[in-house]
């Protein structure tokens, strides 16, 4: 397939920059997105990057994102944002979960927009269901069939727990494509051979980081190790 994908809103700190909560919908809409497209481009689609990150305000924004859209011919594009107003920052044991938006019942995009919903429930995110729109303006003016993806809800903290961007990710390019890549390994050490034998009572020296009360940022850490070559695991502790 070829597909657009964008995040929604101008970055973290700057001017119409998205929701804030317990954590951050302009930093966490932008790591899904990354995840989202090199996923889709393992899967082998041709993927195209329509982030803006240097509007002056919300309607240069969405103005941006629309022209980079429409200067593609593709089947798809892809909106990812984080939802706010769900007003549970102490957590009540139920997410408010994932929705996404499109145009209007008769959008090419409607089945896609279900089953994103469906596979980021089966993450245990309440199924919010797609909804319409005929005012969103990326959903109004983007030429391909259009989704709109609300993840979860930044302002609460069953949401955010429960949030992983790689498994997010994953659940996104699933629901377009019904494709998944390869997990990555994560429970072998990094290096086999350096491992002490059940039993043995030499010591053994591990070296970190960083430690997260958010899976989502170590898995972040653990990804930006990755890059620079170091074969990284995230460990519970
Ligand atoms: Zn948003």
């Amino acid at each position: 397939m070829r597909i657009n994908v964008h995040a929604g809103h101008n970055p973290a700190g700057k001017v119409a920059c998205g929701a804030v909560g317990l954590i951050n919908e302009s930093t966490e809409n932008r790591r899904v997105k990354e995840e989202v497209i090199s996923q889709l481009r393992e899967l082998g689609h041709t993927v195209y990057d329509c982030t803006c990150d240097n509007g002056t305000g919300q309607t240069d924004v969405l103005q941006k994102i629309v022209a980079k859209c429409n200067a593609h011919e593709v089947d798809l594009d892809v909106s990812i944002h984080f939802n706010s107003g769900a007003g549970d920052p102490s957590g009540n044991d139920r997410t408010t979960g994932v929705e996404a938006y499109v145009y209007s019942a008769s959008s090419a995009a409607k089945s896609y927009a279900e089953k994103i919903c469906q596979a980021a429930a089966d993450l245990g995110f309440r199924n919010r269901g797609v909804e319409y729109s005929a005012t969103l303006y990326v959903l109004k003016h983007t030429k391909a069939p259009a989704v709109l993806v609300e993840c979860c809800f930044v302002d609460d903290k069953d949401d955010v727990e429960l949030y992983d961007c790689q498994k997010m990710a994953a659940a996104i390019v699933y629901g377009i494509t019904g494709q998944r890549v390869q997990e990555p390994e994560e429970t072998s050490p990094a290096d086999p051979g350096e491992e002490t034998p059940v039993g043995s009572s030499k010591e053994l020296y591990r070296v970190q980081v960083g430690a997260y009360g958010v899976k989502g940022n170590a898995d972040a850490m653990k990804e930006r190790l990755r890059a620079a070559g170091f074969d990284a695991i995230v460990v519970k502790a």
